[in-house]
């Protein structure tokens, strides 16, 4: 039996700014309907990844195609969009003064633009998959309020079914829990999760107990300086010694060190 081809596949990917290596011989395989989660240090590339799959940002050389066929490098980002590749960033990016309904129905629309999306009449089918993505993201008590009273948390999921309107096969998500509730969080956890399967989602997060959460029997992808430094289950990962040196040893030494005194050295003046 010939096995399905990958949703994406990064061969040898770099790039750099100013001098300045951001992604270094980065090669990375997604297999469609997994969440995969990619942890990793600040400026470890993370978000410059999201940027080179999306077409944000050219790599200096290396090879990027979405699901074996089309070669993401000679498209734009618009087009690269309209190949069913959604990118929610790290800060909410809603229409704040349009409702939770508009900002879905003008993602649903796509190319119809937004004026005659909002003069026209919605089609019935149209305000049935509004309705939907309204109950996936549970906000169908303020669909007619708009986006920006939404609480900070409500907003990201909005995004996200922003991406479902956009009917996104690949999900490109950015740091969703930052600063979101525990509650929101973990609600958060739970619609990728069930999204995942038929939509394949890469999130990008920096929160471990979220991270346990929607990885349990999954793979993580960690990136330091650019690279592939480690790729396994959770567990493999946060044993892993390279791995808790760079980044999770280094957090808890951090946490580690005692408070701050003030006069410890001054003997030595
Ligand atoms: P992460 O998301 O993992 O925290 P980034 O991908 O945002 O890391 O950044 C990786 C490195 O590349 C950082 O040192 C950042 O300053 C640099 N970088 C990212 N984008 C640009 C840019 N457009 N111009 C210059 N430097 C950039
Ligand atoms: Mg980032």
């Amino acid at each position: 039996m010939s096995r399905q081809p990958f949703i994406l596949t990064a061969e040898g990917l770099n790039k750099s700014f100013a001098g300045f290596q951001a992604i270094r011989d980065l090669s990375f395989y997604l297999d469609i309907g997994e969440l995969r989660t990619v942890i990793g240090p600040n400026g470890a590339g993370k978000s410059t990844f999201l940027d080179l799959i999306t077409g944000r940002t050219r790599p200096d050389s290396g090879a990027l195609m979405f699901e074996e066929k089309d070669d993401l490098l000679k498209l734009n980002e618009y087009q690269i969009q309209r190949l069913g590749i959604g990118r929610k960033f790290q800060t909410p990016t809603v229409y704040t003064r349009h409702t939770v309904y508009e900002n879905l129905l003008l993602s649903l629309a796509g190319s119809r633009g937004l004026w005659s999306s909002l003069f026209h009449r919605t089609k019935p089918a149209e305000d049935e998959r509004i309705d939907e993505i309204l109950q996936v993201i549970k906000l169908s008590d303020r669909a007619y309020d708009r986006a920006g009273s939404l609480a900070h948390g409500q907003k990201q999921w909005l995004e996200i079914g922003m991406l479902l309107a956009q009917d996104a096969k690949l999900m490109l998500v950015d740091e969703p829990a930052a600063g979101m509730t525990d509650e929101e969080t973990h609600r958060t956890g739970e619609l990728l999760m069930s999204l995942a399967g038929p939509r394949t989602i890469v999130v990008i997060e920096h929160d471990m107990t979220f991270v346990r959460q929607i990885s349990a029997g999954r793979k993580v992808t960690v990136l330091h300086q650019g690279g592939i430094l480690c790729e396994g289950s959770i567990d493999r990962v946060q044993n892993d010694e390279r791995v808790i040196e760079v980044y999770l040893g280094r957090k808890s030494r951090a946490r580690a060190k005692p408070k701050a005194k003030p006069q410890a050295n001054s003997h030595a003046a």
